[in-house]
């Protein structure tokens, strides 16, 4: 009787023990499978620059060791040629360094997610700078950035990292925005939080792909998106850093129309709560 009680005693806890195990094993797969997806993703978004960069290269070098052998060497002909695929050579390697920065400031706000320290941040003065930083941009392609009538309030952020989400935010609103169109942003004052939307009227993002475009590398068209610059991580850095200040992240579009960009953030100057999200 004796043994057999330890048995019944012992047999859940054992049974546990296994089923952590294995929810621990299938745990570090799915890590595992994530790691290897993403790895395989940034290999790809770089041999195709790469390759590039090295056919144009090899090109030129052949067209100057031509023309070293040749007694006159053929001026002019091949000069815009030449200027052309010195401009690929050019804009894939910008984009190349893109890629390598957005990479760094993703793998950054994983090491420190736990050590986010957020302050007292007037959101109005940090989307001033935001606009500053794109109006060229903007005024390029004669879009108007508007900041909507709105009360003004403080919010729990870092600085820096609020100002890289309006920052990729604004970019993709002008990038996928019609020429002349107008981008606004604005905010709704709730009891605890603030809900700030950045908005545009351009190509609008398809149903189907509303809630992967804050996945890393995922593009709704992967070719013009990549052919204009894009790395596919822009809003995958927002999400990142929107959630390691404890908001929340989403998108609301209409194909064709336009799009809603939102984010939350825990609201400071209020008698009502006056703590980030999670902490009551
Ligand atoms: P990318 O560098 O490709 O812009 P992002 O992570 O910033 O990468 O965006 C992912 C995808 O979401 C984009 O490729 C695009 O298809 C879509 N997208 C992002 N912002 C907008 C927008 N304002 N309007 C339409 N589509 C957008």
């Amino acid at each position: 009787p004796i043994l057999s009680s330890t048995r019944t005693q012992n047999r859940p806890d054992h049974a546990h023990d296994v089923l952590m195990l294995v929810t621990d094993v299938s745990e570090w797969r799915r890590l595992e499978h994530m790691r290897s997806e993403f790895v395989a993703n940034v290999s790809h978004e770089l041999k195709t620059p790469i390759a590039a960069i090295r056919g144009f290269a090899e090109t030129l070098l052949d067209e100057e060791e031509e023309a070293i052998g040749e007694t006159a060497p053929a001026e002019g002909a091949n000069n815009s040629m030449r200027q052309k695929f010195l401009r690929t050579i050019y804009d894939e390697s910008i984009r190349m360094g893109n890629l390598v920065q957005d990479l760094l400031e993703l793998s950054k706000l994983e090491a420190t997610d736990s050590r986010v320290e957020p302050i007292s941040v007037d959101l109005q003065s940090i989307v001033d700078r935001a606009f500053e930083r794109v109006r060229h941009t903007a005024t390029a392609r004669h879009i108007e950035l508007r900041l909507e009538h709105v009360p003004r309030v403080n919010v729990w952020a870092d600085p820096d990292m609020l100002l890289q989400v309006f920052l990729n935010l604004l970019a993709n609103a002008i990038h996928y925005s019609p020429e002349g169109s107008m981008v606004t942003v604005t905010w709704d004052v709730l009891i605890d939080r603030v809900k700030v939307h950045v908005r545009d009227n351009g190509s609008g993002i398809p149903k189907e792909s509303l809630n992967r475009v804050f996945e890393r590398f995922y593009r709704v068209e992967k070719h013009r998106s990549r052919a204009s610059g894009g790395t596919g991580l822009g809003l995958a850095i927002v999400k990142h850093i929107v959630s390691a200040l404890g908001g929340e992240v989403g998108v609301d579009s209409v194909e064709g129309e336009g799009s809603d960009f939102w984010f939350t953030l825990s609201r400071l100057d209020t008698n009502i709560v006056n703590l980030p999200f999670g902490i009551k």
